[in-house]
């Protein structure tokens, strides 16, 4: 007999722990199991599994408690190999989560614990039977075929023979069986040549082979030819037959990057991203697992994937905000990574051309080992004008295009050249706010204000998705006095763009026009092929795409993250201008950037025109410095949610009183409702993180605590 025991979901945080059952065989740790737990048949996931000779009385009676077989294995063998597991225990005490979300957020909703009832998709296979039958001329020739092959999938030998398939099964002289469906790899038949390296990538490269380091920052400028780096670390790596990774922020904003992979890779390349179905997931996932992908370009959830015998892991744009997970568990994909190359003794390159200050500082302290590339491969950087828009404003000049973008905007055209134009807010109208009493109309669900769409002629609420008509009565006031409209968006901006370029053929590329699958690729696609002008969106566009005709990007309102009240506001709002920046002027010709702000003076702003990453970083530091922010200390934000506003007040207060320690507790805050639930929220802040922790988890610990309506945010990217 054997002795299991097992993580079984529970939304009591104090039984965050493994249970005992019993089993007649013996399930590995790593498999899911069926048991019954109270009144509740549950999935289990196996932490140990010890065999004993002794009868089921006799354990009982040694550990003094009764105890239950399981119901049934789930897994013939193991989902999560032993380095994962320790990964999935490792995150539960990073992130404060429990055992049982970290093992749902490694594994593919296919086989996720909690979720057995997810089919596994089966294909019916055919191959020749030892019997004697008597064939048709046709017959014996679909025989063959499948004889040749060894085995041959029914529907394909169907569509070869239709008329035989069928009876060459009822005549037995075929056995028919079913397999697990398999994802294919993609090739890609155009391989492109490799360029010869620059001085300086083959300096980098050198640098980083003779280098026994762990963690690499690359901090390099868009267009110093990161990529053709990475690609060149991964033949190395493959030579050397072990696996790669490389990360991205997200697929469908990258098409290059996958292009270029899979040019070089192609015939042994998975991709693994959201975009994908629970099917193509799991088969993507089981391709890793049986070393039939050799290199893998993934986003976050990619770090996880069952690889054996990693060679390299890569980083691009590491200081993307979507390698942090939202929901429980609250990991960053670095973490995961960091930890994943340290186990498999090989290569993890982090990269950007503006890393988080984070790891900015731990390149400069030379926790990471830090390289710089400050030059374009095609050693020209686009020539930048700043147009400060309360002055052309007051001048009389157009609050959304000003005349010197306009007249750039029509040379390029001219030219024949294409633009990019950039405006971080979607839809047509910020704002709807009542004439009589000056107030915005605000989500019903959450407390924000809603934008307007001329599309569908409907506002939106851009957090929750809820839509409304505009309504006669302001629900503030009760006046019918109507709405006057604030701010505008991307919408807006190609309405006025049609108007003043009535010839200029117009893509936009925003949150609205893709939200069908492939829309990103369809857009850029075309773009490519030069089948339109402009493409103007939101950040997306702003995003590692490389078009070579693109000689003018204007960038409209750009410091307008500047108003958000985050702590990395000034951080977000630099990045997207150094990566705007870096999307003109990308091929032979030189590029421009017209970047119409607000506060031209602002050191975010300056320093990105400038494409100057020390100054901004020496300024942001001084003043993460002086609110005592990141990276000078770790936060974990702890976010109680309600239907009731006092409930989730009652619950952050009781857990303020019981944070002591050498760290700040800040707080109560009572963050704007959304999706219907009001948030309250307490900070830890100090520079004993694990100290935190720790607080944290003993709170936890004690009593029933619920997990029901907890978010908790360990070293949280935003707190707005
Ligand atoms: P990054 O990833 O740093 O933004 P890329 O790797 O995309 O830069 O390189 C920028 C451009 O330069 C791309 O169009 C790429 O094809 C080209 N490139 C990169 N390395 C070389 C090289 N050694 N020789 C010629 N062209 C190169
Ligand atoms: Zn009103
Ligand atoms: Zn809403």
């Amino acid at each position: 007999m054997y002795i299991l025991s097992c993580w079984i979901e529970h939304p009591v945080r104090s039984l965050d722990r493994t249970f005992t059952y019993l089993s007649e065989t013996e399930v590995p740790r790593g498999c899911r199991v069926q048991v019954v737990f109270g009144m509740k048949t549950l999935v289990g996931f196996v932490d140990s599994c010890v065999y004993t000779d002794e009868g089921k009385e006799a354990i009982e009676a040694r550990m003094n408690m009764k105890l239950r077989f399981i119901d049934k294995a789930v897994d013939p063998e193991p989902l999560i190999s032993d380095e994962l597991y320790e990964l999935a225990m490792n995150m539960r005490e990073a992130t404060l989560s429990t055992a049982i979300s970290c093992f749902s957020a490694m594994l593919p909703a296919k086989v996720k614990p909690g979720s057995s009832n997810h089919k596994i998709v089966m294909e019916r296979w055919v191959s020749v039977s030892e019997n004697e039958v008597s064939l048709s001329p046709k017959q014996l020739e679909a025989y063959l075929y499948v004889r040749e092959r060894g085995s041959v999938l029914y529907s394909e030998l169907r569509k070869q023979y239709p008329n035989q398939a069928r009876s060459l099964i009822s005549l037995h002289a075929l056995n028919v069986f079913e397999k697990e469906k398999k994802g294919s790899l993609i090739i890609n038949a155009a391989s492109a040549p490799r360029p010869k390296l620059s001085p300086l990538q083959e300096k980098v490269i050198d640098e980083i082979l003779q280098s026994d380091d762990t963690v690499y920052l690359l901090r390099g400028v868009t267009g110093s030819g990161k990529t053709e780096i990475y690609l060149r670390l991964a033949e190395k790596a493959l030579e050397e037959g072990r696996q790669v990774l490389i990360l991205v922020p997200e697929i469908a904003l990258t098409p290059q990057m996958i292009e270029r992979v899979s040019s070089r890779f192609g015939a042994s390349l998975a991709i693994y991203h959201s975009g994908l179905n629970a099917q193509e997931k799991y088969e993507q996932y089981r391709m890793v697992m049986n070393q039939e992908a050799k290199v893998v370009v993934g986003t976050r959830s990619a770090v996880f994937l069952p690889f054996d015998n990693l060679g390299l892991i890569v980083m691009d744009e590491e200081h993307d905000s979507s390698y942090k997970q939202d929901s429980q568990p609250c990991y960053h994909c670095r973490d995961a990574a960091l930890f994943r190359a340290e186990y498999h003794h090989c290569r993890l390159v982090l990269a950007s051309a503006t890393p988080t200050l984070e790891s900015y500082a731990r390149g400069l302290k030379k926790v990471y080992h830090l390289i710089v590339m400050d030059e374009r491969i095609n050693k020209a950087m686009p020539s930048v004008h700043i147009v400060p828009m309360k002055e052309t404003i007051r001048k009389g000049e157009s609050y959304i295009i000003s005349n010197l973008l306009r007249d750039r905007i029509r040379e390029r055209l001219d030219k024949k050249e294409q633009i990019i134009l950039l405006l971080n807010r979607r839809g047509y109208h910020a704002r709807l706010k009542c004439r009589s009493c000056q107030e915005p109309i605000r989500c019903p669900h959450c407390d924000l204000a809603m934008s307007w769409h001329r599309d569908t002629g409907l506002l939106k609420c851009h957090t929750c998705g809820h839509e409304m008509k505009v309504m006669k009565v302001c629900p503030s006031c009760g006046s019918t006095a109507g709405f006057s409209a604030y701010g505008f968006g991307t919408e807006k901006l190609e309405h006025e763009i049609e108007t003043l370029f009535p010839d200029a053929r117009i893509l936009r590329m925003d949150a609205d026009t893709t939200g069908r699958k492939n829309s990103h690729e369809t857009i850029l696609k075309s773009f490519a092929a030069h089948e339109a002008d402009i493409l103007l969106g939101t950040q997306m566009i702003a995003k590692g795409l490389d078009f070579e005709n693109v000689t003018l990007v204007g960038i409209i309102n750009g410091d307008d993250g500047l108003a958000r009240t985050d702590f990395r506001s000034a951080e977000t709002t630099f990045d997207l201008l150094m990566q705007a920046c870096g999307r003109s002027g990308r091929g032979a010709k030189t590029g421009e950037v017209v970047c119409q702000v607000f506060d031209p003076d602002h050191y975010a702003v300056k320093a990105a025109l400038n494409q100057d990453y020390e100054t901004f970083f020496a300024n942001e530091m001084r003043f993460r410095h002086a609110g005592q922010y990141p990276p000078y200390t770790y936060m974990i934000a702890v976010t109680f949610s309600d239907p009731k506003e006092e409930n989730a007040m009652k619950r952050a207060q009781q857990f303020m009183q019981c944070m002591k320690g050498s760290f700040k507790t800040i707080g109560v805050i009572s963050l704007l409702k959304i999706h219907d639930l009001c948030r309250c929220r307490v900070i830890l802040k100090g520079k004993d993180l694990d100290e935190m922790r720790k607080a944290v988890r003993e709170y936890m610990g004690s009593g029933e605590f619920s997990l029901k309506g907890l978010r908790i945010d360990v070293n949280p990217m935003y707190l707005d």
